[in-house]
């Protein structure tokens, strides 16, 4: 389990896949973010997007990445979801953080969840 406010550990699988020592199928790539299938869909599209630097969370990023990483971040985001397709029917971002969220990769990632409706917030 993941803590919030842990520092950064690059033997993450996510630093690992930045790093090409582990595969993924990137669906898009750009200087500040690489997005690729997860390897646990939980709906029709479910793509992760990941910045290309050593961030926790989405706190760390926001507190910590410099102002062009967050602008790249965040128009990379936008164009992933719209290259799925999503953009009329709609989707979820989610980005977990912390043991409560069951946080499992340490690297900042953006869930894009869509492909049909895909339930409420929380669950009760
Ligand atoms: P989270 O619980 O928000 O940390 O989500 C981590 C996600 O990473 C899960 O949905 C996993 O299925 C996904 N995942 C773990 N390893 C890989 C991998 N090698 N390639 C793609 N997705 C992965």
């Amino acid at each position: 389990m993941v803590h919030a406010t842990e520092a950064y550990n690059p033997e993450n699988i996510f630093a690992k896949i930045l790093r090409g020592e582990i595969p993924c199928t990137p669906v898009y790539e750009d200087d500040y973010a690489l997005a690729f299938p997860d390897i646990n869909p939980q709906a029709p599209v479910h793509i992760l997007v990941i910045p290309k630097g050593d961030y926790v969370s989405a706190a760390d990023f926001a507190a910590n990445a410099p102002p062009e990483m967050i602008t790249g971040f965040m128009r990379a985001l936008g164009k992933v979801a719209a290259a799925a397709g999503l953009e009329d029917s709609g989707y979820r971002l989610i980005s977990n953080a912390g043991p409560d969220s069951h946080q499992e990769v340490p690297h900042l990632h953006y869930h894009i969840l869509g492909g049909q409706p895909v339930g409420p917030l929380v669950v009760k």
